[in-house]
């Protein structure tokens, strides 16, 4: 309220380095002096912890008092003269004498040099630069470590932080605005982080990496439950806090997060990778590319980030085709699923409430090329439902509005009345001979065409294309008026038997029958399919060496995580980054210990 800060309005705290002050601030309101604040400031300095609206009579007139955060090393990362002419400006350059702890100094003396002095010493640190490229969870524990031991991290982000990617995806849900940049697949905690949160892997439950993982989200905010609960899961209603809290840790350490911000090059010198060119997502018209240099660049983008398996694919660096699995999203009511899987018992679940958990299922199955079940997967096609989501909703997964693809998520009680799962195929590069011609990259040109596909049995809009299982199975389009979906920007009844070559097709009716003689009344009216899922793994793999992570055609680029096709699933990509972040910290002299 007044023109800088009265000392016991400020209530601080020391850890390390660090000093976190909570001030109120007054509200800048000339519009002026707002937008040259706010470009002066990085926005990732301060995090509004609480707003609120004081209307006493005693004030002259209303006023908005905010509770921020302020992260001081973020702001020693400014061009110092900027800083300081920006805190004079506004009354508050006291607070230096703060972060130095130093209320001694007299006014006479040369703050400017004082606080320069401190901003050189921070500079000049012999620390290793690395830049980690995505947020998800392979990036976030690969950062942890590597900020653990010293290292000069840059966590760099195509897609906004998790409060402004909640917004983004409303306005997609409800509006039907798709920001390419900031959606379900890309953001702050990657695309896991509006999910179910299911973090059971098949790497191992028990062993000390999934462990060390299971802890780390557990201090972060997950329930301690997950570390005993057969198949825990968080749900995106968890994962957001816990996403939040990783990144205020990762701050603590000094990493510098840079959300908005898209990789677009790398910079190679003999044969090296020694930096990045990025842009700033923010200013897209304006593209303002910058020019980043670093000792080492780990990659973990993600299996979405099809530009990013172009530019390296120009980069002559080393991609090798990778089977995948392509299919559809069959729903149900979660009733359903419930008395197939619990019989009497599933009055019990009263909707995530109750006695007995949601039900849920997982089946796999081996079809031959002439559709009988069989024992071997080399005999043709393997089947299985993926990504069971009990009690969620279908979700639009696509990064670009020309595209459908989809998948699921649940909240943490998994209360909703439906149950889906991906029912998919996997398929291998002979599957696709006709795009040989595109080298290691024509996996993800078979993903895009079945995604442009799919849009256009949907009529645009994000309407998804959807077929009952009964239909689907008798290839024919019988019923228009289909049952109800979750999925909230509505379904278009269609020919999906018509969308996949025939061999998946065939393939997906014969594990259907397959599935039903598990899981009897799988096959039923009241089963919808969605259209399409294909984004179940990378179809690529960048090859790296196994003992350092290195890419085994550049120096200094570190592919780690589901997009480099090494993990698949939340767990199995954060155990990825932890250990690249060992071995690289290893590299760096960082670290003496065996990875
Ligand atoms: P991602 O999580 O994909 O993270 C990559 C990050 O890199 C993204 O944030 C992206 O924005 C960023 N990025 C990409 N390109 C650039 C660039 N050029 N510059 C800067 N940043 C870039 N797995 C489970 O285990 N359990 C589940 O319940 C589950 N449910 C899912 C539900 C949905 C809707 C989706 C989409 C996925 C789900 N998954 C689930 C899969 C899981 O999310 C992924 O396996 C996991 O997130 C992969 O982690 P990652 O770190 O390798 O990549």
């Amino acid at each position: 309220r007044n023109k800088g800060l009265v000392p016991n309005e400020i209530e601080n705290r020391e850890e390390g380095f660090w000093r976190l002050y909570k001030l109120s601030v007054p509200r800048i309101r000339t519009p002026g002096r707002t937008s040259s604040v706010a470009s002066m400031l990085p926005q990732d300095a301060f995090t509004v912890l609480r707003k609120s609206f004081d209307a006493r009579k005693l004030l002259k007139e209303p006023v908005f008092v905010y509770t921020v955060e302020m992260d001081v090393k973020v702001l020693l990362n400014l061009e110092p003269r900027a800083w300081i002419s920006y805190l004079e400006s506004e009354g508050l350059v006291n607070i230096i004498h703060g972060l130095r702890g130093d209320a001694s100094v007299a006014d006479s003396e040369d703050r400017d040099d004082i606080f320069l002095k401190q901003v050189n010493k921070l500079h000049s640190s012999k620390r290793p630069k690395v830049a980690v490229i995505g947020s998800g969870p392979a990036g976030l524990f690969a950062s942890l470590v590597l900020a653990e031991f010293g290292a000069e991290v840059t966590l760099i982000e195509r897609g906004q932080a998790v409060e402004q990617r909640g917004r983004d995806i409303g306005a997609l849900v409800v509006r039907r605005i798709l920001q390419s940049e900031s959606n379900f697949c890309f953001g702050e905690g990657g695309a896991g982080t509006w999910s179910d949160g299911k973090l059971v892997t098949r790497i191992g439950r028990n062993n000390d990496s999934v462990q060390s993982v299971m802890k780390t989200l557990v201090h972060f905010g997950a329930s301690p439950k997950i570390l005993v609960d057969g198949k825990p899961h968080l749900g995106t209603d968890r994962l957001v806090p816990l996403v939040r809290n990783f990144r205020r840790h990762l701050q603590g350490l000094g990493v510098d997060v840079k959300f908005g911000t898209r990789l677009d090059e790398l910079i190679v010198e003999n044969g090296r990778v020694t930096g990045v060119c990025i842009s700033d997502a923010r200013f897209e018209s304006e593209f303002r590319s910058q020019r980043l240099p670093y000792d080492a660049v780990v990659l973990a983008v993600g299996h979405s980030a099809r530009d990013v398996y172009q530019m390296l694919h120009q980069n002559n660096v080393d991609l090798v085709p990778k089977d995948f699995a392509v299919g559809l999203r069959i729903e149900h009511p979660q009733a359903l699923i419930d008395s197939i899987q619990y019989s009497a018992l599933a009055s019990e679940v009263c909707n995530g409430r109750g006695r007995v958990p949601v039900a849920d299922y997982r089946v796999v199955k081996y079809v031959s090329e002439d559709g009988a079940n069989t024992s071997g997967r080399e005999l043709g096609h393997s089947c299985y439902s993926f990504c069971m989501c009990p009690g969620g909703q279908v979700v639009l997964t696509s990064t670009n509005p020309s595209e459908i693809c989809i998948n699921g998520m649940s909240f943490s009680r998994r209360a909703s009345r439906w149950a889906n799962a991906a029912l998919v195929v996997t398929i291998s590069s002979k599957d696709f001979v006709d795009l040989h011609h595109l080298g290691p990259l024509a996996g993800v040109e078979f993903q895009r065409e079945y995604e442009r596909r799919a849009a256009a049995m949907g009529g645009g809009n994000f309407v998804v294309p959807a077929q009952t299982v009964t239909d689907f199975l008798g290839n024919k389009l019988s019923v228009t008026s289909l049952p109800p979906s979750s999925y909230r920007m509505g379904v278009k009844a269609s020919k999906l038997h018509e969308l996949y070559p025939a061999r998946i097709t065939q393939a997906l009716q014969s594990s259907l029958h397959m599935f039903d003689k598990e899981l009897p009344g799988f096959i039923s009216k009241d089963g919808l399919l969605h259209g399409v899922e294909t984004r179940t793994s990378a179809p690529v793999q960048i090859t790296r060496h196994a003992d350092t992570f290195e890419s085994t055609s550049l120096q200094g680029l570190y592919p780690i995580g589901e997009g480099a096709g090494y993990a698949g699933g939340i767990v199995s990509a954060a155990v990825d980054g932890m250990y690249c972040g060992f071995a690289l910290a290893k590299t760096l002299d960082l670290f003496s210990g065996d990875v």
